[in-house]
């Protein structure tokens, strides 16, 4: 009686050994499913007008960086760093840019700032070399973002032009944290906002009042840019900066600013105006807050309370 009683407890224990380890399994499944729609979600590779969207591993870098090479391509990268996003940001931007942003080729690092003075002075390596420009102290963050567009214009451009064959106009709070290579370079290049890739169209935070030059219709636009990095031919982004410029600047007139200011503009001069002939993955400007994943360049802490007065 006693051997069957144990006999039965076992066969229960048993039981809620296998329940659980099956319970366990499910869960690990279930778990690494969803981790994998976050981390790897289905992404297009290409835009509806047959533009590439640059994905790690969907390009040969050897190959790419072979051609470019080749060609003796010179790319250019221009950043700002006014009042106190000098100090914040720029040593940490420059000593990544220095290391992965275009490792193969010949560079120029165009700084524009309030206090050459203060720049740091950082060791590049051989084939890259910087430009300091001062620009005008502006008082309004939103100004000092936004007016970007008339100092790439009227100080960068007419310099780079001369220089280089394809050029990147940055955000300083950024860092880079591997390689940025060749693959990312085009006449006309777009950077999708990590923050609204998986997003539908109507969540866009696109400048909806008509009343704005930023202004996009319902329906129009197929993805979100963000204003950190965009990039191409200097005869191309000749087109673009003097037309978010014009849009600015109308706005101003009319006393009425853009949501997002010169990203809304952008937005409108791509979803309007000219495709982008390019579009980056978010890998190209990843938002560290979002879950783990492989990048390339990502954003670094923001301090508004510090820097926003
Ligand atoms: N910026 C600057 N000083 C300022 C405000 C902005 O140098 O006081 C430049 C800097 O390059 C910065 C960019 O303008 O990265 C855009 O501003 P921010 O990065 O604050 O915009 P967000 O990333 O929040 O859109
Ligand atoms: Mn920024």
């Amino acid at each position: 009686m006693k051997s069957a009683a144990r006999m039965k407890s076992m066969v229960t224990v048993n039981r809620k050994r296998i329940f659980l380890c099956i319970l366990l399994c499910l869960s690990l499944t279930y778990f690494f499913y969803v981790k994998s729609l976050i981390c790897f979600p289905k992404v297009p590779t290409a835009t509806p007008w047959g533009a590439p969207i640059v994905w790690e591993g969907a390009y040969d870098s050897e190959e790419e960086n072979r051609l470019h090479q080749k060609q003796r391509t010179v790319v250019g990268l221009s950043v700002f760093a006014i009042n106190q996003y000098l100090e914040s940001y720029l040593a940490d931007f420059l000593v990544s840019a220095n290391i992965y942003f275009m490792p193969n080729l010949s560079c120029v690092f165009y700084i524009l700032t309030d206090r050459p003075d203060d720049v740091p002075d950082i060791e590049l390596r051989p084939g890259v070399s910087k430009v300091i420009l001062q620009v005008p102290k502006r008082g309004r963050w939103q100004d000092i973002s936004m007016l970007r567009m008339r100092d790439l214009l009227e100080l960068v451009l007419p310099r780079a032009v001369e220089k280089v064959d394809y050029l990147f106009c940055m955000d300083v709070d950024q860092i880079f944290t591997s390689n940025y290579g060749p693959e990312a370079l085009g006449e006309l290049v777009a950077q999708l906002h990590s923050g609204y890739y998986l997003s539908n169209k109507e969540d866009f935070t696109y400048e909806r009042d008509p009343r704005s030059a930023a202004y996009i219709p319902p329906g129009k636009g197929q993805f979100y840019y963000h204003a950190a990095v965009f990039g191409g031919t200097p005869s191309r982004l000749f087109n673009l900066t003097s037309s978010c410029l014009k849009g600015i600047l109308r706005d101003k007139e009319h006393n009425i600013e853009a949501v997002w200011h010169d990203e809304s503009h952008l937005n409108r001069y791509f979803a309007l105006e000219k495709l982008p002939q390019k579009v980056l993955s978010p890998e190209y400007c990843w938002d560290n807050r979002l879950w783990l994943k492989f990048h390339k360049l990502v954003w670094a802490k923001k301090l508004y309370s510090k820097l926003r007065v």
